[in-house]
């Protein structure tokens, strides 16, 4: 019953891009991608385009509903240049999928009132680190009912979120989302759009920095569980462990698409390696790569967790980099 189309597309902006979108109304019912026609927006307004050549093309590649809103659906697109060819920007378009993966993200982030996290004071910093993982009760926990707010939302769009988690700094949160493929990353930036929404209504911003607050406070990342059929199925000591030294080779090269500000994440502190080394090892939350212990007891068969992605990487990135990387 889709009559007002939220079309998502991410901008030109760097390091990261963000989020943008705009409504069509249609007169018909649309039910899936099929029905959404192309549509184009003002690049020069982006970072995508000059004005004198402003034109680019939306491609709408999911969708899914958008229970905030009546009759209305969310239609995640691709950016393309006004001749149709994949835009430089658009990160999605530069690779090919294999729905044969499925990614497990791990998405942190901050609950912010200005430029302070959601519950610390004005002046100073909250009680140190300890217990605001999983906690309750005001003292510890806030922002339940904005988090509560977009797992509901989320669940009735059809996203595949499986949990949410109170994180280690105050005001900080994390939701896992999974997915299959290219599918799992435009799931992940539709359960950011939501985010982004859902906290308008509280009057509350999102941070997706991976440090937003220096010191001795827990950064954020974007763990990101993957495995393919034969990692499900086959998998043995061998093939995990080949799989990890292939992820050495690569690891300059996907820490340069991992994130920006990661550095400042990746210290060898607060569970993780430094950014400047790769590792790897069976329930090793310091390590790049961690080995579940469940994946070893299982005959080593299961999945992997990449523990480098920050919190605000581009999960097209960070999904073409595994699937990539995996099958080279
Ligand atoms: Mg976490």
């Amino acid at each position: 019953m889709a009559r007002k189309l939220e079309y998502v597309w991410l901008d030109g902006y760097k390091p990261e891009p963000s989020l943008r979108s705009k409504t069509k109304v249609m007169t018909e019912d649309v039910t899936d991608v099929a029905g959404c026609p192309g549509w184009s927006f003002d690049g020069s307004s982006t970072q995508q385009a000059a004005g004198s050549s402003s034109d680019c093309l939306l491609k709408p590649v999911r969708f899914i509903e958008d229970p905030q809103r009546d009759d209305s659906a969310l239609v995640m697109c691709e950016v393309l240049a006004a001749d149709g060819s994949v835009h430089p920007t658009n990160s999605r378009g530069t690779f090919e999928d294999d729905p044969d993966f499925w990614f497990g993200f791990e998405q942190e982030y901050t609950l912010m009132e200005g430029a302070l996290p959601l519950g610390f004071p004005k002046d100073g910093y909250p009680g140190p680190q300890g217990p605001y993982y999983c906690s309750v009760g005001i003292n510890n926990c806030v922002g339940r009912e904005i988090v509560e707010a977009h797992l509901d939302t989320c669940l009735a769009a059809g996203l595949g979120i499986t949990g949410i988690n109170a994180e280690v700094m105050k005001g900080q949160w994390e939701y896992q989302l999974l997915g299959e493929g290219k599918q799992a990353a435009d799931d992940l930036w539709l359960s950011r759009y939501l985010l982004h929404r859902v906290a308008e209504s509280f009057d509350v911003t999102v941070s997706l920095h991976p440090k937003p607050i220096k010191g001795d406070w827990n950064g954020s990342g974007c763990h990101t569980n993957f495995s393919n059929t034969a990692i499900r199925e086959q998998g043995g000591e061998d093939m995990i462990k080949g799989i990890c030294e292939k992820f050495r080779g690569q690891h300059a090269s996907h820490i340069a698409l991992y994130g920006s500000d990661n550095d400042q994440r990746l210290t060898g502190l607060h569970e993780t390696q430094s950014i400047d080394t790769f590792s790897y090892g069976v329930s090793d939350r310091g390590a790049s790569i961690r080995i579940p212990i469940g994946t070893v007891q299982a005959g080593w068969k299961g999945y992997l967790e990449d523990r480098r992605p920050a919190s605000n990487m581009d999960p097209y990135k960070v999904v073409g980099r595994i699937i990539t990387t995996v099958n080279g």
